[in-house]
Order: structure tokens, then C-alpha cells, then sequence
């Protein structure tokens, strides 16, 4: 491409055009799900709001496809585009807690470990990822659920405010008080209206230390364990979110060696009760069954937020399916079992999220995030090391997939759509879809955002 318009450009902003010939190229070249490998013609770090509207007026004039991108953790590989320009806003960390208002103010390139260290000083936190790695923006512009969701609401319903630029360039501010139209469709809208500066989130008070952690179950129990997991999760406090995970063990202690690499059942929970509270709920899980590994104890609940990071490092190969189901059914646990008894992928993992609680007592219209009355959400994601798994890791997530259709409500997440085939965004807005969008032809006419799961602007 002509360099004049970039060299322009890089006159204007505080931060960096990043050009393939670049020795930080290939840093900003990468996100989380190695399965991508694009090459962007360009990459601009952007180090301020200013900045922004500069890299979207130069997209305006030079009509050049871009991505915009914060974390990177994107499955479906939109934030990083293959022969266009990244607008990339990892740069972009300032992050200011206020401990007597409640709130934090964070810019989109912190991700959940800085917002954690940032809140829990105070004794106050927000729903962020259950991985700390994830990015705040994509996140919470999806929806964003964790282990707080059930007591403290969805990342979406926690925001207080969005900066924002627009496709013309102009900066807005999004509240229930300004603008109410647009933070409606931010919040669950993803991508689709305007480059987020900055978010400001409710805080919640949280104790010091909270009881957290994983029991493992050897696959011949898991039958046994789910069954009673979807009566226990059906009357669980608030409090309690306990996720069921099928993963193959890792070959390491203190897991027994006749298990390594064999799939197997982890109830991986966080109570955010007292610690009397958390004994009392969770002693039929501490009973159950003969586990293979129990690990659960007090810790910070910045802790409990890192216990998956470790499993879900950037650069493997990763592909996603999802659903929502309105029950655990029989015939729904038969399927899940089928697939989980012998899981390709070294990294994989499929879970079972209980919604409930305050994610359900939300209106599915009050945000442009929809799924306020299912029950579970079923994430199957395959992680695997080189491309010669490709074929095979990825037929078993869409044959597990199509199995689950009939188990399933229709709905889907936004932010676990991964690169697939088919077009699910109307499912993944189910009855707000048609609010979105004609709203998307207010503010995004000409439909500038649409590297994203994309919302196509209409009446
Ligand atoms: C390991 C892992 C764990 C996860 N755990 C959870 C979890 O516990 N709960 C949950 O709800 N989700 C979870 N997710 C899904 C996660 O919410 C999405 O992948 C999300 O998009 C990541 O945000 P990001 O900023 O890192 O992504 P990016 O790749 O930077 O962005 C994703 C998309 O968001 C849009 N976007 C990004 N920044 C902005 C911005 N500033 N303004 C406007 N649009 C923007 C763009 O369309 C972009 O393509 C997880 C994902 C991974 C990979």
C-alpha cells in the first residue's frame, strides 16, 4: 500500500504505526488463538482516545479494511485481519479505582489480572474472566460472565459508562443518562457501534479471602457426579458458582498416573459466602464420590481468577463451539458423555456454566444480551499444538456440536462464536436482533465496523 497516508498518520498519534518490516510486528501480529496466522498491511497502537479518532478518520479516507483489537482473546480471529489495518488499543491501560464511589474506570487494553489487582485492594471487584488473561473490552461487549456473574450480575450489567468513538469519528460518552440507545446496544452488541476508550464498572464488595477451587472425578464416576451436580446447581445460593469441565488430565502430581491424559470431570467452583457459609453449601460436593483430587481452600479471590490461566496460553491452535440449554435433560447429559469419554486436543476442554442467580433476574431486554433465561451454557473448545489435529479436533467439536441441537434452545454467546461456517450472530441476539439492527443504521450507517459478528445495518 502507499506508505504516505500511514507516514501521515504517524505524525498525528502518540503511538506507533506498526509496519510488517517492524521488529514489534510480530508481537502485535499475534493474538491468543494461534489457529490465525493473518498479516495486517498495518498495526496501529493507539495511546489515547485522540489517537483513535485520528486511526478511524484515516480508515474513513483511505476506505481500507481494519480490525479493532484490546485483549486479542477473540476465538472467531476478527481482532487481527488478514491484509488490512489493526486498530490496536493494548496500549491503552490507565485504570483508576474509586474505593467510596464504588467504581473503576478502566481503559480497553487492561485485562482482567489488572482490573483484579486494581479493585481487590480495596476489598471491591466486578465480573471479569475466569481466565486473567482475557481482555476487559471484548468481554464485557459481549456480555462477560465469570464467578461472580450469579451474585453480582454480567460484566455488561455492572457498566456504568463507555467512552466511545464512532464511525465518524466524533467522541461520545454512553450511559443510562446519555445516549441511552447507544449503551443499550453496547452492552452485548459487541463490536458493532464504536471503538470503546473507556469503560466504568460497579464495584462490589467482596471478603478478603473466599473458598475456591476444584474436586477431579475419574470419567467411569461422571455419569453419578453430573447428576447430582444439576440437582445441587438447581438450589445453590448465589453465592456458588461451580462449573462441571471435562479435560484431559494433565500428566503431572498429584494427579494419579493411570489417569494421565484420560479425560475426566473437574467441578471447578468459587463461593463467595463467609468461609462458615462456603462449608455449609459445599459440603454434599465435598462428599461426593471417590475424587481423584480435591483442592479446594481460602484464597484472594484475585487467586480463584487465575486458576485456568495456566491451561489456556496464547499461541495453541483453538476452535469453539457453543450453546445454551434451558435444562440439563438426560438425553443432553447422555451426549455430553458420549463426546467427553475421549477428547482430541491436548488443551481442550468443554464445560458446563450454570447461569441462574442475577444473570436471570435481568430482563432479556434491559441489554442488547439476550440468554437471561436459560439454564446452562455449554462451551466445547478444542486446543491442540500443530495443524496436523486441525481436521480432527475440529470434526469433533461440530459433530458434538450437531449432536447437542436437539438438547439445545437456539441461543449462543457472542464472544465464544469461533471461526465457523455458518452465520450465527441473529442467534447469538435472539429477540433483540431487531433492535439492534435498526439501531446499528443510526449509529454505524454505512456498517464501517463489521469485521466482528457482524450486525448488517436495516430497518
Ligand atoms: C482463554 C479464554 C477464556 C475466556 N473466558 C471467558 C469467561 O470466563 N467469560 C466470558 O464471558 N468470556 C470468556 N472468554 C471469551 C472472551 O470474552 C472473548 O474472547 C472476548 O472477545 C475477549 O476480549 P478481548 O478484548 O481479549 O478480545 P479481542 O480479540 O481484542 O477483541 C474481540 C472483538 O471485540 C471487539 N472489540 C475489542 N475491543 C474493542 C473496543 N475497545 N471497542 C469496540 N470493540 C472492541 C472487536 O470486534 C474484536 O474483534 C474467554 C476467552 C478465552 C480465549
Amino acid at each position: 500500500m502507499d506508505q504516505t497516508p500511514l507516514s501521515r498518520l504517524q505524525q498525528q498519534i502518540q503511538g506507533t504505526v506498526i509496519k510488517p518490516s517492524d521488529s514489534k510486528y510480530d508481537e502485535h501480529q499475534k493474538g491468543w488463538n494461534g489457529y490465525f496466522n493473518n498479516r495486517p498491511l498495518a498495526i496501529i497502537t493507539c495511546k489515547s482516545s485522540d489517537d483513535v479518532v485520528h486511526a478511524i478518520r484515516f480508515i474513513n479516507k483511505e476506505s481500507i479494511p481494519f480490525s479493532v483489537k484490546s485483549g486479542g482473546h477473540d476465538y472467531a480471529g476478527h481482532s487481527i485481519i488478514d491484509d488490512g489495518i489493526v486498530i490496536d488499543l493494548s496500549g491503552m491501560k490507565a485504570i483508576e479505582v474509586d474505593p467510596v464511589k464504588k467504581t473503576v474506570r478502566a481503559e480497553p487494553g487492561n485485562r482482567w489480572a489488572d482490573v483484579d489487582k486494581a479493585t481487590t485492594k480495596h476489598g471491591l471487584a466486578t465480573t471479569g474472566a475466569t481466565v486473567s488473561t482475557v481482555g476487559i473490552a471484548g468481554f464485557t461487549l459481549g456480555g462477560g460472565s465469570g464467578y461472580i456473574a450469579r451474585k453480582a450480575g454480567l460484566s455488561v450489567d455492572n457498566l456504568i459508562t463507555a467512552d466511545v468513538v464512532l464511525a465518524s469519528g466524533e467522541k461520545v460518552r454512553a450511559s443510562e443518562q446519555q445516549n441511552r440507545d447507544l449503551f443499550w446496544a453496547l452492552r452485548g452488541g459487541s463490536g458493532n457501534f464504536g471503538i470503546v476508550t473507556s469503560f466504568t464498572y460497579r464495584l462490589h464488595e467482596f471478603p478478603e479471602e473466599i473458598m475456591a477451587g476444584q474436586i477431579a472425578f475419574p470419567f467411569d464416576q461422571a455419569h453419578d457426579v453430573l447428576q447430582f451436580y444439576r440437582e445441587f446447581m438447581d438450589s445453590a445460593s448465589d453465592n456458588l458458582t461451580c462449573y462441571a469441565f471435562f479435560l484431559n488430565v494433565p500428566p503431572v502430581d498429584p494427579f494419579p498416573e493411570n489417569q494421565h491424559g484420560k479425560s475426566a470431570l473437574f467441578l471447578v467452583l468459587a463461593h463467595l459466602g463467609s468461609h462458615a457459609e462456603a462449608e455449609k453449601e459445599l459440603k454434599p460436593l465435598m462428599n461426593l464420590g471417590n475424587p481423584m483430587f480435591t483442592a479446594v481452600q481460602s484464597m484472594p479471590y484475585s487467586s480463584a481468577q487465575t486458576m485456568f490461566d495456566a491451561g489456556m496460553t496464547k499461541g495453541n491452535r483453538w476452535y469453539s463451539k457453543a450453546h445454551y440449554l434451558d435444562s440439563l435433560s438426560d438425553e443432553a447429559m447422555k451426549t455430553v458423555l458420549k463426546f467427553t469419554r475421549s477428547i482430541p486436543g491436548a488443551f481442550s476442554a468443554v464445560y458446563l456454566e450454570p447461569m441462574g442467580g442475577m444473570i436471570n433476574r435481568v430482563d432479556s431486554s434491559t441489554t442488547a444480551f439476550p440468554h437471561r433465561n436459560t439454564a446452562y451454557g455449554l462451551h466445547i473448545f478444542p486446543g491442540w499444538a500443530d495443524d496436523s489435529s486441525d481436521e480432527t479436533a475440529m470434526k469433533w467439536a461440530k459433530d458434538f456440536f450437531n449432536e447437542m441441537k436437539n438438547h439445545a434452545n437456539g441461543g449462543v454467546y457472542v464472544n465464544l462464536l469461533g471461526q465457523d461456517e455458518e452465520d450465527r450472530t441473529p442467534e447469538a441476539y435472539g429477540e433483540n436482533y431487531k433492535r439492534l439492527v435498526k439501531l446499528k443504521k443510526k449509529w454505524d450507517p454505512e456498517n464501517l465496523f463489521r469485521n466482528n459478528h457482524n450486525i448488517v445495518p436495516g430497518s
